[in-house]
């Protein structure tokens, strides 16, 4: 048996969708990028959303949206991929580096104020959805993650990479803090090939996004070739960027959006399956078991080899690739990549948890065409590497 790590579903109306598009006669973004943003606000429930090229793209434009300039400060946890925190650096500002939380791989309330508290400077944060599950942002109390940013005064930027569709409290993630980046890379929830977009309910961010992701030109091309009159004439009000989504690959999101759903249910089977299975293995922790599994987007499910485990983690991923089975890591951490280790300097003693998970992170295959008997050989196998 060979199970991928990670398998695209493309079993809906994509080639259709995409054929309607080259037909067309128009490629670039125009009407299914528009389309696919208004799917986006009625299911969010945000006022604003935008299709823009890749998540990486969407959190710059956050950024930007949000005033980080030359010499700003942002947190960022240090469990995450790599464009969370270069988008830092495309602004000339500098990530400083959170631990998070050994259960659920996500920063907490008392990470983030310890944070606050030891450097009163910081500017903004972006806080990760590790895995696709729902960090609390607000609540009744006034204690989650957006509630302490508003009280500080600090800009709070969600990568939701992993959290399309998720819920906290009722609430699809994507309406908290002041904007929430979604990512439709080709192995994410959802796909467009390479696509991402920014959720936000601020009508400034959402101007200012806009403005950037084609040029900083005060128009857009679809509003250029379609208004009568001057379709010339346009001005610049920034150096902006070339972050738009192309009608093409918004054809494939349509379709891929239809399905959110579906695929996160069949995701969710997998899930409870993994965890009914391997939460009585001694060796192993999980994550994502705090919340009601219908909030979780269920994008990753990493397991993580404890310390003092017979069987070490690079040792587990060669066992289950003879076997058969692809795995990932996620992640190798932000302290301990090269340029951001030797610029910053950061310390690996500083973020214990992460470094936890890190030492033992396996992520296992977790997808909507996974097959029963596919799952059943996965959690043989890891059974019997660790046995
Ligand atoms: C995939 C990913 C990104 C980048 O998404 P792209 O669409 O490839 O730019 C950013 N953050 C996290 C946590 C991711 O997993």
């Amino acid at each position: 048996m060979e199970i991928p790590y990670s398998k695209v579903d493309c079993s809906g109306k994509e080639l259709e969708y995409v054929k309607e598009v080259l037909e067309s006669g128009w490629l670039t973004t125009a009407s299914r990028a528009q389309e696919l943003e208004r799917r986006f606000r009625d299911l969010i429930g945000c006022k604003h959303a935008l299709a823009v090229n890749s998540c990486t793209s969407a959190l710059h434009l956050a950024l930007d949206a949000c005033g980080v300039t030359t010499n700003d400060k942002v947190l960022v946890p240090s469990l995450t991929f790599t464009a969370t925190a270069e988008v830092v650096r495309y602004l000339g500002a500098d990530p400083v580096l959170m631990d998070v939380d050994y259960e659920t791989g996500c920063v907490t309330p008392d990470i983030l104020i310890d944070a606050l508290n030891t450097d009163p400077t910081i500017k903004a944060v972006i806080v990760v959805h590790f895995a696709g599950y729902p960090i609390e942002m607000n609540n009744a109390e006034r204690t989650g993650i957006a509630d302490i940013c508003k009280r500080r005064g600090v800009r709070l930027i969600s990568d939701a990479a992993h959290a399309l569709p998720a819920r906290r409290n009722g609430e699809y993630v994507g309406n908290a803090g002041d904007a929430t980046c979604f990512s439709f890379y080709a192995n994410k929830t959802m796909t467009t090939g390479e696509g991402g977009l920014i959720a936000t309910n601020d009508a400034e961010i959402a101007a200012r996004a806009s403005l950037m992701r084609l040029h900083g030109i005060d128009r857009d091309v679809w509003d250029r070739f379609t208004k009568k009159g001057g379709a010339w004439e346009y001005d610049v009000l920034a150096p902006g960027f070339k972050y738009n989504m192309p009608d093409l690959n918004a054809a494939v999101g349509l379709a891929q959006f239809e399905r959110l759903d579906d695929m996160r249910a069949a995701r969710q089977k997998c899930a409870e399956y993994y965890l009914s299975e391997l939460s009585s293995v001694v060796d192993l922790d999980l994550f994502g078991r705090n919340i009601s599994a219908e909030d979780h987007a269920w994008h990753l499910f990493p397991i993580v080899v404890r310390p003092g485990s017979n069987v070490s983690r690079n040792s587990l991923i060669d066992q289950l690739k003879s076997l058969g089975i692809g795995t990932s890591v996620h992640y190798k951490p932000i302290h301990r990549l090269s340029y951001y280790r030797e610029r910053y300097g950061f310390a690996e003693a500083n973020y214990p948890s992460t470094e936890r998970i890190w030492k033992g992170c396996v992520s296992l295959p977790i997808y909507s065409g996974l097959l029963q008997i596919e799952l059943e050989h996965v959690v043989r196998s890891v059974k019997k590497c660790l046995a």
